[in-house]
Formats: structure tokens, sequence, C-alpha cells
């Protein structure tokens, strides 16, 4: 009999050791504690930042290091309701599930993580009851508000046993970005199986681990983001909470995400032919074996290099550099590449929660978009490149009158 033991890091949701790297980007502070301007003196705390492999599950996952209680502490400043592209995406998303579902003043909608109520209201426009769970009181203060009832606590197994005994019973629950943010993914999975009951849906949205590897997405990991999602992988955890995987669309949000649609094992949905054709891509991308996973990391040494470049070369021209977008994104960028205020002088961005605040590690100053227009620097280094488009439209002022735009994944993209 042979006994495997391991000292090193294990799978969070299938106990195996994990040997695999996907890319080791060293230490990083937490890419959402936005430092408030009294604090620019001290230096922010930093963690490993590891990007793992399972080879039992394949679930891609980070070194499990800091408390949850410190990431989602007083800091986290993220309101869904900011992107114009995002709350376009979430109606189409209510619009549809409402005609398939045939939902109405009978029904119930929960959504776990549902921020200021940034979905749901679309729901509650038509008339069908919501239910909102969000473990940040001052995002759900905005949802209850604005009419969406929502419980102020994370969501686990334990708490969908208390709203079952309730008597809540949901015809649909839908997450979006949140299911590769929860540390105990077993437990936030169960908690759906509890929920569920006949052919009551659960729809679960995540960026592609596939389009993270393929694009070079690696300034998506960070520390809030414990899991990198496949299809194999997800398909592996349902089954082990009692349900089935009937249908996968594929959605550019985020640079590429999946929306997974789950039920019951017994439940009466048949599978649909997006389930197959992304099967068939992962496969074909060879994520059910190490070999997908190989070379990564050089492909984001190359892309660091080419940002460190252009910024040099832009310092060394006496050209401004200006960031857009205060995303986490960028944070795990812009510190992987030691970019600091010398190469960028600040950054704007739309929220205001995140304005008067200093990026986590580096210190370069987040302002209101009108900082850049009174600015009009050369550059403008769009930190959440997804968003790309968008950003060049509403800055189309500052194009016509020469400001270029910059991206710097999956590669130095200047137009
Ligand atoms: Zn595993």
């Amino acid at each position: 009999m042979t006994v495997i033991t391991t000292t090193g890091p294990i799978c969070r949701q299938c106990g195996a050791p994990l040997s695999l790297t996907l890319v080791d980007l060293g230490l990083s502070p937490l890419a959402n504690s936005y430092v408030p301007p009294e604090q620019a003196g001290q230096t922010d705390p930093r963690y490993p930042l590891h990007a793992r492999v399972c080879e039992e599950c394949w679930l891609v996952q980070v070194d499990d290091v800091v408390p949850a209680e410190e990431i989602f502490s007083t800091g986290y400043a993220y309101f869904s309701s900011f992107s114009d592209s995002w709350l376009a995406h979430c109606k189409a998303y209510c619009d549809k599930m409402t005609a398939e579902l045939t939902l109405g003043p009978d029904s119930l909608v929960i959504e776990i993580a549902s921020n200021d109520g940034y979905l749901l209201q679309y729901f509650v426009e038509k008339g069908i009851p919501v239910l909102g769970i969000e473990p940040s009181g001052n995002v759900a203060e905005v949802a209850i508000a604005k009419g969406v009832p929502t419980v102020v606590e994370f969501f686990t197994t334990d708490l969908a046993r208390r709203l079952v005994a309730e008597g809540k019973r949901p015809d649909l629950i839908a997450s979006a970005n949140v299911l590769a943010h929860v540390p105990d993914i077993n437990d936030f999975v169960g908690g759906i199986a509890a929920l569920l009951t006949g052919d009551a849906v659960y729809t679960v949205e995540f960026p592609h681990l596939l389009n993270l590897i393929n694009e070079v997405q690696f300034d998506t990991i960070y520390h809030e983001h414990y899991s990198y999602l496949s299809l194999v992988a997800v398909e592996r955890i349902f089954a082990k909470a009692g349900l089935r995987v009937f249908e996968v669309e594929q959605l550019p949000t985020h640079g590429g995400s999946l929306r997974v649609f789950g039920c019951l094992k017994a439940a009466r949905h048949l599978e649909r032919p997006g389930l197959a054709l992304v099967r068939a891509a992962e496969q074909a991308a060879k994520l059910d074996r190490a070999d997908g996973y190989a070379g990564f990391t050089v492909r984001v040494e190359a892309l660091r290099n080419g940002l460190q470049d252009f910024l040099n070369g832009a310092k060394r021209a006496g050209k401004t550099v200006v960031a857009y977008g205060a995303a986490a994104k960028g944070n795990t960028l812009l510190n992987y590449a030691g970019v600091g205020t010398d190469l960028v002088a600040f950054c704007v961005d739309k929220n205001p929660a995140k304005q008067n605040m200093l990026l986590p590690g580096n210190h370069i100053p987040v302002r209101g978009v009108e900082a850049l227009r009174a600015a009009r620097p050369d550059y403008v280094l769009i930190l959440p490149w997804n968003i790309r488009a968008e950003v060049i439209a509403q800055l189309a002022d500052l194009g016509a009158a020469g400001t270029k735009f910059v991206t710097a994944v999956p590669e130095i993209r200047i137009s």
C-alpha cells in the first residue's frame, strides 16, 4: 500500500496535492483594497499570488493565504451598476429567463452576490418576486433602497437550509462572477442543491479559463478570485453536489465567460448543443491534461516585458500616461510589472467610492474621469481591457485631440 503524504498545498475541491503551476505572480497586495490617502505612507501587506492546477479535478486555484474577512472588509468598493454594457447584458438575461421559465408573480428569483440590485431590479420591474443575497452591507443597502429585498450574508449551505425552512423555493437562482470568489466551493454549490426543487434552474456565469489561457488574461488572477473555472472542473463540482449541467452559453463579458445552466440530476431538462460544444473546445485545448497549462508563465513574462518597454519608452520620450479604470485586474497587472507613479501619473474611475483613494501597492492616485480631460495625456492605458471599445467611445473627444489608447492584454495594443 502506498501512503501519500504532503505538506504542500491541496485542492480546495477534491483534496488532491497541487504540484502543477499555472503561473506564480510573486507577492501582491490585495487587488480590491484601495488605500485611503492618509495611509499613503504605509506599506500595504503583500501575499503570495500563485495559481496552481489540480491534476485530479482540473480546478485552477490560488493558494488560500488571505482570510476572507480581510478580503471582504469595508474597503471592498465594487458597485456593479457602473458599466453600461454590463447593465444591458443583465437586462437581456432577465428577458430571456423570464420567457424561458415563464416567470411571473408566483415565481421567485434568487441572486447570490446580488450587489446593489443591478440584476434583480429588472425582475422587480416585471413584478416577479426576488431575493438578493449579498455579504457587503454598504452595497446591500443600496439594493434595499431600490426595492430589492436582500439578505446581508455570505451564501453557504447553512443559509440555504434556513431559507428553505422559511419556505423560499426559487424557480431560478442566478449568480454571476461569484463562484470563483468563494473559498469553500463545495459548500456553496451544496447550498444551491439544497435550494433547488423539481425543474428549477441555476445559472452561473464565470470568466472561462480557456480564454484566460488563450488570451493571457493573467491579470484576472488575484487573491479575491480563488478559482479559475473550466467546464470540466464545474461539471465535477456540480456532480458532487447532486447537480448536472444541461446547457452552456458562451458570452463576451469579462473577456469571454461561460453561462452554465444547472439543475438537479433528476430534473427534466434535456442536454442542449451548447454543452457538447464547450466540452469539445476544452478537450481540444487539453484542459483535462497537464499539457493544456504548459507555457503560460512564459507568455505572461513576455506580456509584462511589453508593458514595461512601452511605459519606459513613453517616459524617455517625455509623454504622459494616465490609467483608466481602477479595476482589480489592473492592480494585478501594475503590481506584477512594478509600475508606479513615475510611469503612470494617476488613474481615473467613474465609481465615486474609488475616487480620491490610492491603488493598492503602487499608491497611484485615483481621480474622477474629468481629471483626464483636464490633463489631456498622450496615452490612456485602459486597465479593464474588456471594455476597451466602450472607453474609447466615451473619450472620443480626447482621441480626436490626439490622445492614444493602450491596452496591455494579451499584448500591447496602441490606437
Ligand atoms: Zn482537485
